[in-house]
């Protein structure tokens, strides 16, 4: 491995004396925001083009120095933290930072990785267009981080994940190489798929630095319903109707339990229960029309008024304004933040398929409650997609240490009703260093080994985000 100070004035050369950060200033770049997670890094490096992580790249396969890439570092599950070794070079792109080109006519944009998710948004709408990916932390993350984790998100259930949403990528791989495959096409059929072996990598293949993303038609009008539900059960019943109504235009159901509503309220400043009374459940549920208010607005009492009828509504809200819309989505978009004052949290972020979603809370809720009694289990999440986030905070007043320690016991009989119902570990935030020895042990062999050769032949020297996924 080179000197430190050498690597420091090389990695100068290329990105610029103001780019590269070393001792303290690499701080703000070395823990997380749940702070899970606290590393040390040789250096941070902010190159400023392809060309510059290109020859970054290549350094560090010769030098034999691990990188860590960085986005927006809202990553959950510590991928884009180094470990305590101090070797590392943390690669952050913020300064990737351009829109290359925007195509309403083809609905596409490309960008580079360090665009910030919200600033896509606001591209596409400028252009009469949307670009559907969604999260709480859009303000922060970057489409690199993105595309390496393969978000999810509200937006999913109508326009699918991250991987969904890319036609082409720009790649600089270990070595310095650089992939260009920034095409805009829907049909290429030219051999493998190597594009989607970089999505969800976390960063273990390679640097993506640009990609191709699909937009989408804005819609013309928009409803938004917040339904109160008796259990999971009757949300999963009028999660079919609503399909059945809408089609896609059902572009978001989301399930949250009473105690995530509670904490919402409590801790998240504006925030008020929009029914006003205890029910057990609720669905935050929008449906969008290519036609107008009006179709959205009727769909949305249509799919209300069954649900009523069949008992499966105890009662609901429609927003009447974009500011009550927006009440609505403070509320469910709080629910993790919420979580924080109510201490200890014992979280997992776990998919099964749709229709076992009710089971699955039940049996899980049976094994939590049996380990310990106290348990405030706030579920919620993306339940058309079959996605949860099955967290636990701590019973009120116990140590929060020690309640999470029982992490140990309670996250594997959560993961092994997962596993039960055919689902997975890890629905939306990636692997990271956080259930890489779940992954070892639950992985298929098979699979396990493909991922390890395909690791071994895109980066033979090791250095990419070692210590993460694998
Ligand atoms: P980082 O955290 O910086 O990095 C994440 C991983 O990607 C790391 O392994 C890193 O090494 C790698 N990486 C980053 N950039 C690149 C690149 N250019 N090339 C190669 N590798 C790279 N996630 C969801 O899926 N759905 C949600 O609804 C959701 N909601 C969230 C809400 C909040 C409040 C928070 C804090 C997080 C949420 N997340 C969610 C998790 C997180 O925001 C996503 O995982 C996001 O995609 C990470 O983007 P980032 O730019 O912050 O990446």
């Amino acid at each position: 491995m080179m000197e430190k100070t050498e690597l420091v004035t090389r990695l100068k050369e290329i990105a610029g004396e103001g780019n590269v950060f070393t001792g303290t200033e690499t701080e703000p770049f070395l823990s997380e925001p749940r702070g899970r997670w606290t590393g040390k890094a040789a250096a941070v490096v902010r190159p400023g083009t392809t060309e510059e992580v290109a020859a970054i790249l290549k350094i560090a396969s010769e030098t034999g120095t691990p990188v860590v890439p960085q986005g927006g570092n809202t990553g959950l599950v510590g991928g884009q933290i180094p470990d305590m070794s101090g070797t590392a070079v943390i690669l952050s792109t913020a300064r990737l930072n351009r829109i290359r080109d925007i195509d309403p006519d083809g609905n596409t944009i490309t960008v580079e990785a360090g665009v910030v998710l919200q600033a896509v948004q606001e591209a596409a709408d400028a252009h009469d267009r949307l670009f559907p990916l969604s999260l709480g932390s859009q303000g922060s993350c970057q489409i690199g981080g993105n595309l390496s984790t393969n978000a999810g998100g509200t937006g999913a259930l109508a326009h699918g994940v991250a991987r969904d949403l890319c036609l082409g990528l720009e790649v600089v791989l270990p070595t310095g190489e650089i992939l260009d495959d920034l095409n805009k096409l829907k049909k290429d059929n030219t051999g493998y798929n190597l594009r989607n072996l970089f999505i969800g990598a976390e960063g273990t293949l390679g640097v993506i630095t640009a990609a191709v993303l699909k937009l989408f038609p804005k819609p013309a009008g928009r409803a938004t319903a917040f339904v109160a539900l008796p259990s999971p059960a009757e949300a999963l019943a009028l999660f079919a109707r609503a399909r059945g109504e809408a089609g896609n235009g059902l572009t978001a159901f989301e399930l949250m339990a009473r105690i995530g509503v509670e904490f919402s309220v409590r801790h998240i400043e504006g925030v008020r229960d929009p029914l006003g009374e205890h029910h057990p459940w609720y669905v935050l549920m929008e449906i969008s029309s290519g036609q107008s208010e009006e179709d959205a607005r009727g769909k949305l009492e249509a799919v209300l008024e069954y649900g009523l009828e069949d008992g499966l509504v105890l009662d609901a809200a429609i927003a009447e304004s974009y500011a009550q819309h927006a009440d609505f989505w403070r509320l469910r978009e709080g629910m993790s933040e919420s979580q924080k004052p109510e201490g200890g949290s014992i979280k997992h972020d776990i998919s099964v398929p749709v229709d076992s979603v009710p089971d699955f809370l039940a049996e899980a809720d049976k094994a939590v409650l049996a380990i310990e009694p106290g348990s405030r289990i706030c579920a919620f999440g993306h339940l058309g997609d079959g996605n949860i986030h099955y967290n636990i905070s701590q019973p009120v007043g116990a140590d929060r240490k020690v309640f999470l320690q029982l992490a140990e016991v309670i996250t594997p009989a959560v993961h092994g009703i997962v596993r039960a119902h055919g689902g997975s570990i890890s629905a939306e935030h990636g692997i990271g260093q956080m259930k890489r020895a779940e992954l070892a042990e639950t992985k298929q062999p098979v699979a396990l080994d493909l991922m390890r050769r395909i690791k071994k032949a895109f980066d033979p020297a090791g250095i990419m985000n070692p210590g993460k996924v694998l």
